[in-house]
């Protein structure tokens, strides 16, 4: 509460500082009509202004309809007479000068103004000393404070990581009876890595360490320690973790760590100070953990190759724990879980359900589950296959944009295009069965081809990352051979071919010309690698350009080959807007014959 008085103060100054600022700026007064000396003269004189007043060599007087009209005297003993003689009243002003507090208040104010901001920020950053920082939100840890009562998330709740469950068990008996380690002597983790792609269940499980243990449970991202101002980072950390002993037991979870525990740079490209600063923090932090403090970190990343070592030295997070996409059996879990929830016909079959989602991760099947509630939520009713089946695409492809219009050249280019995609991943041995073309535009693209794996694969061979090359070359070739030009919707194509073709080259070794060397790219983007001389570059260059030439050639001949199968399959497409595998099945088999 303190502090959103704290807060409110700052914008009310804020606030009035831009209101005294502005009305310097404006201020302007009523319209006011200048007149030539002589013109001014020649109107006293006529008697048109029987008076006026003068102060710094300008007069100023109003005409019977209130209007105000100013002139200029010459600065001349003489320029006045004309008005005397003339018998004009005139009343003299002397020169006012502005008060000596406010002329010293302008001329400073900007000065203590930038001068209070400094002040304002380096408080809060506190760079350690003084301790002050105190006064305002902004060295505060954004940690968000969820009270144990209030994480309800069990064990029970995350599926299909059992695995990486068993491996937390432990540390939840620790905080739920840690005198029975203490006595035994065990060291148990103060801090756990949990690593694996997004969506995969990691801070769930965090939540779920807490729930079962019953203690509070704070969550901070990692990049919210990453500020602008020096230092400010760093004292969030010390505030997290001052936070945490006063709560504990308790779980503290830092999700993205990545954000702050980077591979300090190793001197070449002038580090970030100030990241550097926040990860030193963070480490003396946990240096400085008892294990009666009885506080448990947790943190998430899906980058575990990019951390800072000293991260994960002993007594850091020294516990590390894989959490994977889940399997077959374990999709099956988690869609069960989450099926819980809402009502489904009786007949659904998950196992064929977790089959048909290969490569998805947990939070994508919640997703999908939630999808498919939120369709039959409209419609009234229950869950069927066919709304799964229909909440799978959308969260695969994104959501259909049927209202964004399309002109029908840009609908034929599209549809062509997607075929030449669809048509090279049929004809190649090996690929991944096509499951959906559609030129319905969705999320950021206007058409898709959707391959689908039918088991799961975790290594993939040289054949089958060649022909995932010829297929993504194939958009661009159907579209070169049928319009004879280029359009812009194979930039997302052609990035990826660049991608995969490089990675080919330089990391999996599956050049004959090169070998199975790996090279790495330098560590900032722009930066020569040392490692690597000009003449490696330019093979390496050479090998990729070789590979994806090759690649759009086996594309290409198989386009031209099938050209009536091509034609065919787009009229299908244009028609009908989206068709199946089984479509193209029984348009080859229809050309077979
Ligand atoms: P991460 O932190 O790994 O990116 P999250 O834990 O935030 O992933 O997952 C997001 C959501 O996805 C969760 O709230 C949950 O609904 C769902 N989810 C992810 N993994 C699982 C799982 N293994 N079991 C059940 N639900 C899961
Ligand atoms: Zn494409």
């Amino acid at each position: 509460m303190n502090l959103f008085y704290k807060n409110l103060t700052i914008w009310l100054i804020i606030g009035l500082t831009a209101i005294l600022v502005l009305n310097l700026f404006k201020g302007q007064p009523e319209t006011v009509n200048v007149l030539t000396y002589s013109d001014f003269v020649d109107k006293v004189e006529t008697g048109v202004v029987p008076s006026f007043t003068l102060q710094n060599n300008i007069a100023t007087w109003r005409n019977s309809n209130g209007e105000r009209f100013r002139a200029v005297i010459p600065e001349n003993p003489d320029s006045l007479q004309p008005f005397i003689e003339a018998g004009a009243k005139i009343e003299i002003i002397p020169t006012q000068e502005p008060h000596w507090f406010f002329r010293i208040f302008l001329s400073w104010f900007p000065i203590l103004l930038l001068v209070g901001i400094w002040y304002f920020f380096m408080r809060k950053g506190g760079s350690g000393q003084g301790g002050g920082g105190k006064a305002m939100a902004f060295g505060k840890s954004k940690a968000q404070l969820i009270d144990a009562q209030k994480s309800h998330v069990r064990f029970k709740d995350v599926a299909g990581i059992d695995e990486a469950k068993e491996e937390l068990v432990e540390i939840v008996d620790f905080l739920k009876d840690p005198t029975k380690f203490t006595e035994a002597g065990a060291r148990i983790p103060t801090g756990v890595l949990l690593y694996g792609e997004p969506g995969t269940g990691k801070t769930l499980l965090a939540k779920a360490i807490a729930g079962e243990a019953g203690v509070a449970f704070f969550s901070i991202s990692g990049s919210n320690f990453v500020e602008m101002y020096v230092g400010i980072g760093a004292s969030r950390v010390r505030d997290l973790f001052a936070e945490g002993k006063k709560k504990a037991p308790c779980i503290i979870f830092i999700d993205e760590i990545d954000a702050v525990g980077r591979h300090r740079s190793s001197g070449a490209a002038g580090g970030n100070d100030e990241r550097e600063q926040t990860l030193n923090q963070l480490l003396v932090e946990m240096d400085g953990f008892e294990v009666n403090d009885q506080v448990i970190i947790v943190a998430a990343t899906n980058r575990l190759d990019i951390l800072d070592p000293a991260l994960l030295r002993p007594g850091r997070f020294d516990r590390q724990v894989m959490v994977p996409l889940p399997d077959v059996r374990g999709r099956e879990h988690i869609l069960k879980v989450h099926a819980e929830k809402i009502k489904t016909e009786p007949d659904i079959n998950w196992q064929q359900v977790a089959k048909s989602t290969p490569g998805f991760s947990g939070a994508e099947l919640a997703n999908m589950i939630n999808e498919a509630a939120l369709m039959v939520a409209r419609r009234g009713g229950r869950v069927s296959m066919e709304d799964l089946d229909a909440a799978k695409d959308k969260v695969m492809m994104g959501a259909e944009r049927r209202s964004m219009i399309i002109t029908l050249e840009e609908k034929k280019i599209t549809a062509y295009h997607e075929v030449g995609h669809a048509l090279v991943a049929w004809m190649l041995p090996g690929a991944d069965p096509v499951h959906k073309v559609t030129i319905v535009p969705r999320g950021k693209a206007l058409g898709l081809t959707m391959q689908m794996p039918e088991t799961e694969k975790h290594s993939h061979s040289y054949t089958y990352l060649f022909n995932n090359l010829c297929i993504l070359l194939g958009g661009r070739i159907a579209e070169e051979i049928i319009f004879d030009e280029i359009t812009t919707g194979s930039g997302n194509d052609i990035e990826r071919v660049s991608d995969l073709a490089r990675k080919m080259v330089c990391e999996w070794g599956m050049s004959k010309n090169i070998g199975p060397i790996v090279f790495k790219t330098a560590e900032q983007p722009g930066m020569a690698n040392p490692l690597v001389s000009e003449d490696a570059i330019q093979s390496i260059n050479a090998e990729i350009r070789d590979l994806v030439e090759t690649a759009h050639d086996t594309a290409r001949k198989i386009l031209t080959d099938n050209m009536d199968i091509m034609e065919a399959m787009t009229q299908e497409l244009l028609e009908k807007e989206t068709i199946s595998g089984r479509d193209i099945q029984a348009i080859i088999d229809a050309h077979k014959k």
